[in-house]
């Protein structure tokens, strides 16, 4: 079986991944970098990027990656075609076994393996996003500037989208599946004083409704009232869906300190794990800023974590090309 044997291991290729991995062999730290089962992250289903900083001309999300896998290669980071499907932290050097069936042995890992939104799981919703169809507000808001839009989900990330959507849009309908919020009520207080906002209740979407021609285009959509099964037509330009994320840690449960929602814990304002030597960096860890930008600042102070930890513990492999 084959072994890759590093001082530092880098898993998970977002903003935060790369960020890591860019300042991790800028240190000599020789990185590698399992890049994992969709490299790129989440970016790479975004289209329109305006916010991330350096660019004065919208750029696009997969093109922004892929300047980061070359700018990690550059400098010399190790990148792996793989997923990491099982960590033992509990020994050292830590080690990671790829699907590959390969093993990676590192003294210190940083872990940048992201979240996933979660979608409605309808045909429609995949069909349109990217068209109208958004999981992000603050990344998406700014394209429906005095426009009708929707938004789904009754949690703290949902009204805070709808408040910030309301920014820019005419008017914003917040869909919710049952007839109270879960958000907090100093939000839920600001939803209701807004008055570009509208609730409906007990609603579900059913299908993200939408024109092919003159080019693809959202128009709204088909709501099921949960209590009467009543279905209605809403109009709206965009849909967002702020239904919760899932943090990618399955394979890191029982090996470092989770959350109650499965996000990593971290010793605030710094990117250290419970277990000395694991890092972690970006959505993984961060459940309220979500940005491909903090993401990224992240991932820097994970690899100057990193060497910050190697000073004290000085690292018994170095790599094996
Ligand atoms: P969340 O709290 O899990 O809320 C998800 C919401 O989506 C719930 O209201 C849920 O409805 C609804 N939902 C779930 N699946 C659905 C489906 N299939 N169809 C329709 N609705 C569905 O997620 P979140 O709002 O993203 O927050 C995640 C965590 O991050 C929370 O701990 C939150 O407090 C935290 N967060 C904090 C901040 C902040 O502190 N500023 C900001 C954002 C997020 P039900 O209510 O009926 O279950």
């Amino acid at each position: 079986m084959k072994e890759h044997r590093t001082k530092l291991l880098i898993i998970g290729s977002g903003p935060a991944g790369y960020t890591a991995a860019i300042y991790a062999a800028r240190a000599n730290l020789n990185p590698i970098q399992v890049l994992g089962i969709q490299p790129g992250g989440q970016l790479m289903i975004t289209t329109d990027v305006e916010n991330y900083p350096g660019f004065a001309d919208a750029i696009q999300g997969p093109w922004l990656m892929e300047q980061m896998l070359a700018q990690a290669q550059h400098v010399g980071v190790k990148t792996v075609e793989d997923m990491i499907v099982r960590a033992d932290f509990s020994r050292r050097p830590f080690v990671c076994e790829g699907e590959s069936g390969e093993l990676y042995i590192a003294d210190a890992v940083i872990v940048c393996t992201g979240a996933q939104a979660k979608w409605l799981g309808l045909e429609s919703e995949e069909k349109y996003r990217g068209y109208g169809v958004s999981g992000c507000a603050v990344c998406d808001g700014f394209f429906f500037k005095d426009k009708e839009v929707a938004i789904t989900g009754g949690g703290n990330t949902a009204v805070e989208e709808a408040l910030y959507l309301a920014n820019h849009a005419s008017k914003v309908t917040l869909i919710h599946r049952r007839d109270q919020l879960r958000a907090e009520k100093v939000l839920q207080d600001r939803l209701f004083e807004n008055p570009k906002v509208q609730i409906i209740w007990n609603s579900v979407i059913e299908e993200i409704l939408g024109d092919e021609e003159p080019f693809k285009t959202v128009t709204g959509v088909r709501l099921r009232d949960t209590q009467t099964g009543e279905r209605k037509v809403l109009a709206a330009s965009g849909v967002f869906v702020a239904i919760g994320h899932k943090p990618m840690t399955e394979l890191f449960k029982g090996q470092i300190d989770l959350d109650e929602h499965g996000y990593i814990l971290c010793k605030p304002g710094t990117t250290l794990t419970n277990v000395p030597g694991v890092f972690a960096a970006g959505d993984v860890q961060d459940s309220v800023y979500r940005q491909a930008v903090t993401a990224a600042g992240q991932g820097c102070m994970a690899a100057l974590d990193a060497q910050r930890y190697f000073a004290e513990n000085p690292p018994s492999y170095s790599r094996i090309a």
